[in-house]
């Protein structure tokens, strides 16, 4: 199974919509990313199951 999927997240700053590669072998998982259009760094919490991502939140503190 592939364990590595795209997701479409928004970035929090600017609001450009850009995909995302999350390892779905993680249930629960919080990292940081950084915008490809204006290149602010933001963290993505991840609800995850395997091959399939269920929620997504990103966070811009
Ligand atoms: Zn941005």
């Amino acid at each position: 199974m592939e364990v590595e999927v795209s997701a479409r997240i928004q970035c929090p700053f600017c609001g450009q919509r850009f995909d995302l590669v999350v390892d779905t072998s993680a249930r629960s998982q919080r990292f940081s990313t950084e915008c490809e259009i204006c290149c602010h760094p933001f963290d993505v919490v991840a609800d995850c199951e395997p091959g399939e991502v269920v929620a997504l939140e990103v966070y811009s503190e």
